[in-house]
């Protein structure tokens, strides 16, 4: 799909009121596709019995992959928790690692995880209002501790490709858990 002139200008509505869904790619992820994720696989089992809820969607405008051009679009994480685990998106590097992004908060609060290869990581608060800078180098996940869905729009390289399977390999190594009705970053126990 490619509703848009790249090599022109165009506005998109991103007001949710209509017509994103109808020009917009839409991916869902359902925790049946991340499951190994989360900490409390006993959990994951028990919501599974009676579902396979939606954890995140986003909606991309089909920015064709070349140098130069910034892709963008939205993601939407639900309200939720996995045992006491926040619903997350899987988290990703750049195939083009040296590549930043910026997200900016439309609705909701969490965080942003991030981590690079070295070990070093860093969570930066989502809040509505606000924009966050992932540099270059840092896998980035993006986690609801609130009670509403979170929405940010996000902007990165449109050549910089996505790396979901070093994350899904290694983990991260840090998780956020809600303990006594907040948020809390403890290490991972699973990390690799
Ligand atoms: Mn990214």
């Amino acid at each position: 799909m490619n509703n848009f002139n790249w090599d022109g200008t165009f506005s998109v509505d991103f007001s949710f009121q209509d017509g994103m869904s109808k020009t917009a790619e839409i991916t869902q992820r359902h925790l049946s596709q991340m499951k190994a994720m989360y900490q409390d696989q006993a959990a994951v089992e028990e919501i599974l019995k009676t579902g396979d809820p939606v954890i995140y969607e986003f909606y991309e405008l089909g920015c064709p992959e070349r140098e130069g051009d910034l892709a963008f679009g939205t993601t939407m994480i639900h309200p939720g928790k996995i045992g006491n685990e926040y619903y997350m998106t899987k988290g990703h590097f750049h195939n083009i690692v040296n590549t930043s992004e910026v997200y900016y908060t439309m609705q909701g609060k969490g965080f942003m995880l991030m981590e690079n290869m070295e070990g070093d990581w860093m969570a930066e608060p989502l809040e509505k209002g606000k924009a966050v800078y992932v540099p270059r180098g840092y896998a980035h996940r993006t986690i609801n501790t609130g009670d509403e869905t979170l929405i940010a729009f996000f902007t990165f390289a449109a050549d910089a490709g996505h790396d979901y399977g070093t994350i899904e390999t290694k983990g991260y190594r840090n998780v956020i858990l809600e303990k006594d009705g907040k948020p809390v970053i403890e290490p991972n126990p699973k990390w690799k």
